[in-house]
């Protein structure tokens, strides 16, 4: 294959590359540990659902009976929410709504890779405002320059990934204020931080979306379910570049009944709040290791020394971890997803062995 045949905004793009995965505790992607099938309940109810499902048949277009479900759990209407494979597929579907070639599209750094990729696909390009140190997010730099390059589009990852900074909503209530175009407010990892969801906002400010997944809370990540929520004629405007088959009948199936039984999950949430926070206090404690307060289901975490061997010393004890490579922004850091006790312990010891 020839590159010049490659659209010339992706030419110089490596393609997402996944190793393939030899550990047992792999938590090096924000997974939830949990396997919401080991609830008997919802192992009942799939399994009745299944004697009804058809195969055969295309699924509905807007997954009416999902939307139903998000919205009550939204607390917003089914025509406000819009749904797909995955938070990465209503990303690209959102910026493909909005981003002209020449376009800009305003974020905090570092985040999230997919805003600016999929933002350079389509020929537009991102200003980035470095987060303060200790990577907290710099609200005036991000309220100035919103004002200053009226950006296309501004996102806001809240809490943010990898770093775990949540912003208040009252701060992306004075960037609503101050931006004339759209505002995208990423929330994939709210139900960690259970406060500052601005989704009640959409009706006050038309030009404010907000993304949400059921791979993280949910425990959902294999089926990919996300959604946008918004304004009913944002709603409209994303559907119009959807593919009208985008999200598989057997996940409409399902994720309503895993929605209806949150209050489990949740629970488990909870407990992965408190290990977050144990798992936090004992980090803090290791010298030549910096941790960042986080809001999400995982840890930020920072080494003086021996970065390569601590990756290695957890591989051997069949743990993996995110380790971030080369990173001038991210330099010797590691990003750790909250799981259990006992993979924590572990982790722990090995972080404790090689640097003291
Ligand atoms: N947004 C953020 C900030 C994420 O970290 C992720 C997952 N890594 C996503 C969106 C997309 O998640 P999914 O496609 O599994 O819904």
């Amino acid at each position: 294959m020839k590159t010049e045949w490659l659209r010339k905004t992706i030419q110089d793009f490596e393609p997402y590359f996944v190793a393939p995965i030899a550990e047992k505790h792999v938590i090096n992607a924000n997974e939830n540990y949990f396997n919401v099938l080991s609830i008997p309940a919802v192992k009942k109810e799939l399994l009745e659902a299944l004697d009804s499902f058809q195969p055969q048949i295309y699924p509905k277009p807007m997954a009416d009976g999902l939307r139903e479900v998000l919205a009550d759990y939204m607390g917003v209407r089914p025509e406000n929410i819009i749904c797909g494979n995955g938070g990465d597929e209503m990303i690209t579907y959102l910026l493909g709504t909005f981003l002209n070639p020449g376009d800009k599209l305003l974020v905090h750094t570092p985040t999230f890779d997919m805003y600016e990729l999929g933002a350079e696909t389509l020929g537009a390009s991102a200003i980035k405002v470095k987060d303060l140190a200790g990577y907290r997010r710099d609200r005036e730099g991000l309220l100035a320059a919103v004002k200053k390059y009226q950006p296309k589009m501004t996102v806001i990852c809240n809490p943010n990934n990898p770093t775990g900074d949540l912003l208040p909503a009252s701060f992306i209530e004075e960037v609503l204020k101050a931006a004339d175009n759209i505002v995208f407010v990423d929330e994939a990892y709210m139900e960690f931080a259970q406060k500052e969801s601005v989704v009640s906002l959409i009706n006050k400010y038309p030009n404010l979306v907000v993304l949400r997944t059921l791979s993280k809370a949910f425990a959902f990540a294999g089926m990919r379910c996300g959604y946008l929520v918004g304004d009913k004629e944002m709603i409209e405007a994303i559907a119009k570049i959807k593919a009208p088959y985008n999200l598989n009948a057997f996940t409409q199936l399902f994720a309503p009944i895993v929605v209806r039984h949150k209050e489990e999950l949740f629970k488990i949430r909870d407990d992965i709040v408190k290990e977050r926070a144990r798992l936090y206090d004992e980090l803090v404690k290791i010298p030549g290791l910096t941790v960042y307060p986080s809001c999400t289901n995982f840890l930020l975490v920072q080494v003086e020394r021996k970065h390569e061997e601590i990756f290695k010393a957890l591989k051997a004890k069949d743990i993996l971890v995110k380790i971030y490579r080369n990173s001038a922004e991210l330099p010797n850091a590691f990003r750790i997803s909250v799981t259990t006790k006992d993979v924590d312990d572990t982790l722990l010891s090995v972080f404790r062995e090689e640097l003291q």
